[in-house]
């Protein structure tokens, strides 16, 4: 039976560094939407020079290119087993375009881990964040650094800042969030699908918490 995991939570609560690990351990394809812009944005395709109009001012990518998108990523053949999203859906259009979708593929979302963290903590972890050109992994120069300073663990590439994690556009995406994605928790909640994470604990103690509510939930 697929699993469809997603992962909520504010921009900075630990997604992507929580999704790396845990997609490892449960063997399910990794769905970063943030991941998917950036990508398309090196590569220079219309999607990611679209997308960059709004990721750089920190606001939401339209609703009807991120669904199509996704709706794209998820019919790759490494999903039939089921996907963990990290960054998707951000909104309640996006939550409803996600449960028809995979209702007509016949199946659901198993389970929703909201990792919880207070804004004040969030610009901390946004403005110390560096991240791999070439894989996507992230560090924290002062919680989570790399053995080399300044370069990827897993690659050796050298790290980057980006853009949208410099301090402006930290606290937009943060009230983007407030605004348009925290109604999910309670979307989810109603569903008997959340599972509230302290995002505050260290990254081992979050994986463990999260891999505990997973298990409750698809055994
Ligand atoms: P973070 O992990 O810091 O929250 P992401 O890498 O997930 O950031 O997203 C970076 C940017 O990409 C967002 O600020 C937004 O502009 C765009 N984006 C990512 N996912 C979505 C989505 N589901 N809907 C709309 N825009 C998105
Ligand atoms: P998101 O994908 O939710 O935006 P990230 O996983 O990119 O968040 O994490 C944001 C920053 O916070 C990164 O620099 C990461 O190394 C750091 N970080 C992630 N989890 C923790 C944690 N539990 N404690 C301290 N720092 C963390």
């Amino acid at each position: 039976m697929a699993s469809f995991i997603v992962l909520l939570g504010p921009p900075g609560a630990g997604k992507g560094t929580q999704a790396q690990i845990i997609s490892k351990t449960l063997n399910l394809a990794h769905i970063s939407s943030g991941d998917i812009f950036r990508e398309n944005l090196k590569n220079e395709t219309e999607l990611g020079k679209k997308a960059n109009e709004f990721m750089s001012r920190g606001e939401l990518v339209p609703d009807d290119l991120t669904i199509a998108m996704i709706q794209d990523r998820l019919s790759r053949p490494d999903c039939v087993d089921g996907a963990l999203l990290d960054g998707f859906p951000r909104t309640p259009a996006q939550a409803e375009a996600l449960s028809k979708m995979l209702a007509e593929w016949g199946v659901g979302i198993d389970c929703v881990p909201y990792i919880s963290v207070a804004p004040e903590i969030l610009i901390e972890r946004l403005s110390g964040r560096w991240t791999c050109p070439t894989c996507g992994y992230v560090y924290h120069e002062q919680f989570n650094p790399p053995v080399v300073v300044g370069y990827c663990d897993k690659d050796g590439s050298k790290l980057y800042q980006r853009e949208d994690d410099k301090s402006e556009t930290v606290t937009r995406r943060i009230d983007v969030y407030l605004t348009q994605t925290s109604p999910l928790i309670e979307y989810y909640r109603g569903r008997n699908l959340l599972a509230e994470i302290d995002g505050t604990l260290s990254i081992e103690e979050v994986t463990k918490k999260l891999l505990a509510e997973i298990k409750l939930k698809i055994g």
